[in-house]
């Protein structure tokens, strides 16, 4: 899933523990990507691309065992639950970190092509709903509903809810063969690739965030002027 609908799910958990800081929860839901990143920047990790780039199906993150495997998910959730609860002692932010560390990998198999390992190794079966490549135009609608819904469900403000929608938007050409974006520049580029994907991690990141203390900000001032 691409990153505003990661960030995006930050908002479901926060609705369910609210009594944790978002950030927490913005970090969890990019764990693994943000080790994606890093382990490709340092090449242990491999994306590859045809040699022109219409859309995502021509991307190929045909190497990410360490950071996208389903165990690899499994242990980094537990390792934090487990550091979160019993070494830092935040017993309130274990579950909702480690449910955030598992999301990611739940919505990349639901969207992406079959390049998530079910371990480490290299001949592991690989796993994915393959709508990236064979039915972009579902993945882009799943994907922007599905950011929708999280807005909805946490009961966002409008500016969250426009930033949901234009980074969606944004994306539209990376799921459409017939219209070709920016992604051409991705073709035989991977680590400009990555760094635009660190970029859009990090700008949706701060964006969720900071929009989702609005609606926090304006519950406080209907208290407040009850009270
Ligand atoms: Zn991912």
């Amino acid at each position: 899933m691409f990153a505003i609908n990661h960030a995006a799910t930050a908002l479901i958990i926060k609705k369910k523990f609210p009594t944790v800081k978002i950030l927490w929860l913005l970090l969890s839901v990019q764990a693994v990507e943000f080790l994606w990143v890093i382990f490709n920047f340092i090449g242990v990790e491999k994306t590859s691309t045809e040699t022109s780039v219409k859309y995502i199906g021509d991307i190929h993150l045909y190497h990410m065992p360490f950071s996208h495997s389903v165990l690899s998910a499994l242990i980094i959730a537990a390792i934090s639950y487990i550091l979160i609860r019993y070494f830092f002692r935040i017993e309130k932010l274990a579950l909702p970190f480690a449910i955030g560390v598992l999301s990611h990998i739940a919505l990349d198999l639901l969207t992406h092509a079959k390049d998530i390992p079910l371990l480490f190794f290299q001949n592991d079966p690989k796993l994915g709903t393959e709508l990236y490549p064979l039915f972009p135009y579902a993945a882009f609608l799943l994907e922007l509903g599905y950011g929708i819904f999280c807005w909805y469900y946490f009961g966002g403000s409008k500016s969250l809810l426009t930033i949901i929608v234009l980074f969606n938007l944004a994306n539209f050409t990376t799921f459409s063969p017939d219209i070709v974006g920016l992604e051409k520049y991705f073709a035989g580029e991977p680590i400009l690739l990555t760094s635009v994907i660190a970029i859009q991690i990090l700008v949706t990141l701060l964006l969720v965030g900071f929009l989702s203390e609005e609606r926090l900000n304006k519950v406080k001032f209907i208290l407040f002027r009850q009270s």
